[in-house]
């Protein structure tokens, strides 16, 4: 305890206290829930500083590793988180901060949230969720008919029947992506005469059954690294997951893919999935999902599409034909988080065949009795939130019409974006936007125009630079804090395949204009031009080999 500072007391009676007795409304924290609930974005605006502080000046205020001793005041504890961890959090709700997948919340998502909080409904089981459960397997029905589009009295059928699942809410898309490869692995290596299946004895037992010398999973090479995890807990090894090349709009090449089944094949290895991503976390392009569900057939293995990102484009009637061909897919990856503006915590995937997730199933006595309608029989998690009550009331309030809005401006706006960098001297284009998400990079226009008639090593020596100052750019504008844009690193084909750094832009905020898009390229040749050290270092080599 630092002298001066207030101390509460410890007992029961205080503690009692804290269950049941409301912070007052002028309170610091009742004062925080009114400015929160009045105006978030003005409170953010006032309270989140992006500053740049360098992290390890930031550790030095978590530090101590001892549980306090000594109890604080609600209020008193509210300022210290004020100080030292909201003035310091990354200003995701920001028009300005157009680098990531996750970003701004619509207002209404804050008090429900509370409320959601406040309930505590555990989804494990219906002791402890009752109507939430129902809901669940409404949204769930919901999203599902946003993919498969089957027919009210399949809906009618499945929806809420005990032992069915049309699929399972989760976290995100990492445990989505994970929970379809687990459903697939099983039913795969199902029981059969003597063996009990891969579930009670082991992948070991299951592939001596079943004679294969291996499992494989193909994906493009632009895949989510999610889905190595989930090799890696599955048994399979990361080293299972193949990577297949991608063409130059970095999409998977079916050739190939099919080509990689049948070498598999030949060489006793099952293919167990085959994984489309619909919407690339790092260029958002959709891979051919109809051709590739016919090699899935034609090698009868699982077709998984990871649509974590790009799946809420299917609420657009403009733009869903994107994803043509995911209705044929067995299982499919949505995050609510990403697209559909739902607070983290929200991801989900849904089946094709209600019947398939049976192949996870587990029962306990206590819980998830045989033949109950408990949601935790058919997922990997156990506690879980109500999180579905966010996603339902966002589908309410926004609706399939208004999230088609909201869709259609971000995929239109990343188009603007796109044209005013192409029509600027000083940027590149790297990869067009196919939904929101786009890359560039800075390279002056003398640059390009060297570069355009150089060989490949001359621009491999050249990118060298170039990505030193991509990067510079980045980190500057990030520390100035008036804007964000994120940044990866990316193969380009006009470069000989050779991965060069980009900046990757994701414009999911409906408030972004078309003016702070033009302000972040402004900011963007400011950097560049009073870069003292890489811009010049760029010039000098074209000088040079001129
Ligand atoms: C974000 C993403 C994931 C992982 O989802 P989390 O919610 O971060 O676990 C998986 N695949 C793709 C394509 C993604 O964009």
């Amino acid at each position: 305890m630092t002298a001066g500072k207030r101390a509460a007391e410890v007992s029961l009676e205080s503690m009692h206290r804290i269950f049941t007795i409301p912070e007052a409304p002028d309170s610091t924290l009742g004062r925080i829930e009114k400015e929160i609930s009045e105006n978030l974005a003005g409170f953010l605006g006032n309270h989140i500083v992006a500053t740049e502080q360098a992290l390890t000046e930031i550790e030095k205020d978590f530090a101590g590793a001892s549980i306090p001793e000594q109890p604080a005041f609600v209020s008193d504890h509210t300022h210290h988180l004020l100080d030292k961890l909201v003035s310091r959090s990354v200003h995701t709700s920001s028009p300005s901060f157009i680098g990531h997948m996750t970003s701004a919340l619509p207002h209404f998502l804050l008090p429900l949230s509370k409320l959601m909080v406040g309930l505590n409904q555990n989804l494990v089981k219906i002791e402890t969720s009752k109507a939430f459960t129902p809901l669940e397997r409404q949204v769930l029905g919901m999203m599902h008919r946003l993919v498969y589009r089957d027919s009210d009295d399949f809906y009618q059928s499945w929806m809420h029947s005990a032992n069915h699942s049309l699929g399972a809410f989760c976290s995100g898309g990492t445990v989505a992506n994970l929970t379809a490869l687990w459903v697939a692995r099983n039913n795969m290596l199902k029981a059969d005469g003597d063996f009990k299946g891969v579930a009670r004895e082991g992948l070991f037992n299951a592939l001596k059954h079943y004679g294969y010398d291996g499992l494989a999973i193909l994906v493009s090479d632009r895949g989510h690294y999610s889905l190595k995890k989930s090799a890696d807990v599955l048994g399979l090894g990361q080293d299972s997951v193949i990577a297949i090349p991608t063409d130059e709009y970095n999409r998977i090449d079916c050739m190939q893919l099919a080509a990689k089944c049948q070498e598999l094949t030949d060489n006793n290895i099952r293919v167990l999935s085959i994984v489309g991503v619909a919407g690339t976390t790092e260029t958002g392009n959709i891979d051919p999902l109809a051709d590739m569900a016919a090699i899935a057939q034609q090698f009868k293995c699982h077709f998984h599409v990871d649509a974590a990102w790009g799946g809420a484009t299917l609420l657009s009637n403009k733009y869903r034909d994107l994803l043509a061909g995911i209705e044929q897919a067995d299982s499919v990856t949505i995050d609510a988080h990403k697209q559909m503006y739902v607070p983290m915590g929200a991801g989900l995937v849904v089946f094709k065949n209600p019947s398939s997730v049976a192949a996870i199933e587990h029962h306990a006595e206590y819980i998830l009795r045989k033949g109950s309608k408990d949601l935790g029989s058919h997922t990997l998690e156990g506690s879980r939130p109500g999180m579905a009550m966010l996603v339902y009331a966002s589908l309410h309030i926004i609706s399939r019409p208004g999230y088609e809005l909201l869709i259609n401006q971000a995929i239109e706006k990343a188009k603007y974006f796109a044209k005013i960098i192409r029509e600027h001297s000083e940027f590149e284009l790297v990869t067009e936007p196919e939904l929101c998400l786009l890359t560039y990079r800075y390279v002056p226009s003398q640059v390009q125009a060297f570069m355009a008639g150089a060989d490949v090593e001359t621009n491999q020596a050249l990118n060298k630079v170039i990505d030193k100052l991509t990067k510079h750019i980045q980190k500057t504008q990030r520390e100035a804090g008036k804007s964000f844009v994120s940044r990866t690193r990316i193969e380009v084909q006009k470069y000989g395949g050779e991965k060069v750094l980009v900046f990757r832009v994701v414009l999911a905020n409906p408030l972004t204009t078309e003016e702070i898009l033009h302000d972040v390229l402004t900011e963007q040749v400011e950097v560049a031009q009073s870069s003292i050290k890489f811009l010049p270092e760029l010039l000098a080599k074209i000088g040079n080999s001129n």
